[in-house]
């Protein structure tokens, strides 16, 4: 099925308001167009011409952080995160950042290699200037070198299966220590570990600015690329580029990718208690579920599992609300995003845990600047110190 919108996918909604329940952008704004039902009313406006392309329209559909709560709560499973893609689609990026930011995501997709070049020559001059006067809500560390700059492989002493990694950007270009931890689990199961040449951007950050061409070009190339492994399963440890290989491709393209797979979901039924030890000064964690994790992809049980197989203690902290996040979001909408940021961060902050545990780099990076009495890590660092050692 190629992805559109029309207005009957849109009248679907029967306007009962139950998706507002646990929608981020209406808990900060508390009008109905900043809810799913809001959005969705005025996107049936705009396709019926009955509403013209405002600019407060047009924000409406841009401060959509796209976590996806409210198609889990909607009882008629209406799609609205794609309806406000395809709105986006429809109302292409304009204002001055995020036109900015559509250049910039552009010029990386063809230059990927300068552009990370780039990156390292202004971490020690312009970003701690930019973060210094609030223009970015982060402190960025941008590595030495990126987890690949072509094809690597990993293999085991006696090999059990063979496992292609989807690094993604985050890991890739900012913690690529996360991915070496994810290898050396792989490698310490028993899996030859893929990382090939050609894997690009997943493309969801272009089809949040409404770059719908780029993002259909993105996910021809990676199901190309991918498609040629022979691999058992596509693994990633950023939840929004599964849902992007799993969920998308099949909307942009009507391809999708076999057993593209979270880490959590992988390792969940392939670890025991007898392969890990428990891990020194994380005796307690709390665990922040990523948005596309526990709504789009619905999992929620895997990681809580493996922690618990880790030896740590979970502690329910009740929280499961948006860290605010939302890739280039946090850029575009810094009030909305440090707001969720700083709730979740409070409640993680004052929890009787010694670390907070997610699943998702964009999360990490996003409460890590936030929480500021404990570490925050992605649920692999705890795995690797528990089934390999420090
Ligand atoms: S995707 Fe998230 S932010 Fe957007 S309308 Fe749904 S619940 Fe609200
Ligand atoms: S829960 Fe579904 S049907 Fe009800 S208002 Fe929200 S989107 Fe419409």
């Amino acid at each position: 099925m190629q992805s559109g919108m029309c207005l009957e996918d849109i009248s679907k909604c029967v306007r009962c308001g139950g998706c507002k329940a646990n929608c981020p952008t209406y808990d900060e704004g508390l009008t109905e167009a900043m809810g799913a039902r809001g959005r969705l009313a005025l996107l049936g406006g705009l396709l019926s011409e009955q509403l013209t392309p405002t600019a407060a329209l047009k924000e409406r559909i841009y401060d959509c952080i796209l976590c996806g709560a409210c198609e889990k709560l909607c009882p008629l499973h209406v799609d609205v995160t794609e309806a406000v893609y395809q709105g986006r689609k429809l109302l292409p990026a304009s204002g001055g950042l995020r036109r900015c930011m559509a250049f910039l995501m552009r010029f990386s997709m063809k230059r990927p290699a300068l552009s990370f070049r780039v990156a390292q020559a202004m971490q020690h001059t312009i970003y701690p200037y930019l973060f210094r006067k609030g223009v970015i809500p982060f402190s960025i560390s941008v590595p030495h070198v990126p987890l690949k700059d072509d094809r690597q492989v990993y293999k085991p002493e006696k090999k059990v299966g063979r496992i292609a990694l989807f690094t993604g950007c985050s890991t890739n270009y900012l913690f690529p220590h996360l991915g070496a931890s994810l290898i050396n689990v792989l490698v310490h199961l028993g899996y030859e570990v893929v990382l090939p040449k050609g894997e690009v951007c997943c493309g969801a950050p272009f089809r949040s600015l409404g770059l719908e061409e780029e993002a259909v070009q993105l996910a021809r190339k990676n199901i190309e690329t991918f498609s040629k492994l022979n691999a058992e399963a596509v693994v990633s440890l950023c939840p929004t580029c599964v849902l992007s290989l799993k969920v998308h491709y099949p909307k942009l393209l009507g391809k999708e990718l076999n057993n593209v797979m979270d880490v959590a979901s992988f390792l969940s039924n392939r670890l025991s208690s007898s392969q890990l030890s428990p891990v020194r000064n994380l005796r307690t964690v709390a665990y922040h579920d990523p948005c596309h994790m526990i709504h789009s992809l619905d999992v929620r049980k895997e990681p809580r599992d493996l922690i618990r197989l880790a030896g740590a203690e979970l502690i329910d902290t009740g929280e499961s609300g948006c860290c605010g996040f939302g890739g280039v979001y946090s850029l575009c909408y810094r009030n909305i995003s440090r707001n969720l940021m700083e709730k979740r961060a409070g409640v993680y902050s004052a929890a009787k845990a010694d670390a907070v545990i997610t699943s998702c780099p964009g999360c990490m990076l996003q409460l890590g600047t936030g929480i500021k009495n404990k570490p925050v890590f992605h649920i692999i660092e705890l795995l690797e110190e528990a089934l390999c050692g420090s």
